[in-house]
């Protein structure tokens, strides 16, 4: 049977690489963007030409009613959901924690911690036995970010503790939940945190020598997607190139 896979934040960057990875494989995807509507459509363009179906459909992660309308829609239209890539976030601009504002914490904490949350509870309420949630944390939960973000580290830290526990809460019920903690990656991220050249600045001191791409995240979570994994579930795995 025809896949049906849900990605927050699929219009742009590794959203987008695993939607257009989903196509490939024939699933159908829902996409779901927050502002850059052309960036949603174009996504969806090359999802429909490489034979899938799929739709776009704008809502902000942190908007609960949003993403409940996201998920009905989506078994509105396709019937079913199997997969849920639990993609969007954010960073900020570069900073010490003792210059950060209560206002932005709050930006990044309700983002890429309610946000995720919000998205993991629908999943979880309409997931059935094979169904498969992938979280995207970061490398960044375990490295902590000092001098750049460690606001947005520890919302990670909190998507990989939730990955943890609502892995065993579903576990009975064969959904598997688990999490791709991407490292250094080229994609708009870091331009709309203030450093557009960071992964060619940064590249060059990781293990493997260069920042990775958003196609080599997203293959780790097709694989994770996909009934290949079937035995892995609560599990952390690392896209960061030995860092
Ligand atoms: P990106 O290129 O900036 O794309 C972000 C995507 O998320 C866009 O589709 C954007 O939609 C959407 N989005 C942002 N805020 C949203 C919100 N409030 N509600 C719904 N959608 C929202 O980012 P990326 O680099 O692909 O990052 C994707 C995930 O990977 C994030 O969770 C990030 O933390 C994680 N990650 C990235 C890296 C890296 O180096 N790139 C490393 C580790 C982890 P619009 O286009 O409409 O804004």
């Amino acid at each position: 049977m025809t896949k049906t896979i849900l990605i927050t934040g699929g219009s742009r960057g590794i959203g987008r690489a695993t939607a257009l990875l989903c196509a490939a494989k024939g699933w159908n995807v829902a996409i779901n963007y927050a502002h850059n509507e052309a960036a949603a459509a174009d996504t969806l363009a090359e999802v429909e030409a490489a034979g899938a179906a799929g739709f776009t459909m704008q809502g902000d992660v942190r908007d609960e009613m949003a993403m409940i309308t996201l998920f009905d829609r989506t078994v509105a239209t396709f019937s079913n959901i199997d997969g849920v890539v639990n993609n969007a976030g954010i960073v900020a601009p570069k900073s010490t924690v003792t210059e950060m504002s209560v206002e932005r914490m709050r930006r990044v904490f309700d983002t890429n911690i309610l946000g995720a949350y919000i998205v993991a509870r629908e999943a979880a309420r309409r997931l059935s036995n094979g169904g498969s949630i992938v979280n995207v944390s970061s490398a960044a939960a375990r490295l902590g970010s000092a001098f750049e973000y460690v606001d947005y580290a520890g919302s990670k830290g909190a998507v990989d503790t939730m990955t943890t526990g609502l892995s065993l809460e579903l576990a009975a019920s064969g959904v598997r939940v688990n999490a791709v903690r991407p490292g250094l990656i080229e994609t708009d991220i870091h331009a709309s945190g203030g450093q557009p050249d960071r992964a060619e600045r940064v590249g060059s001191r990781m293990p493997l020598g260069r920042a990775g791409t958003a196609d080599e995240v997203a293959n780790t979570i097709i694989w994770l997607l996909s009934d290949e994994a079937s035995y892995v579930t609560g599990a952390f795995l690392d896209v960061s190139g030995g860092r």
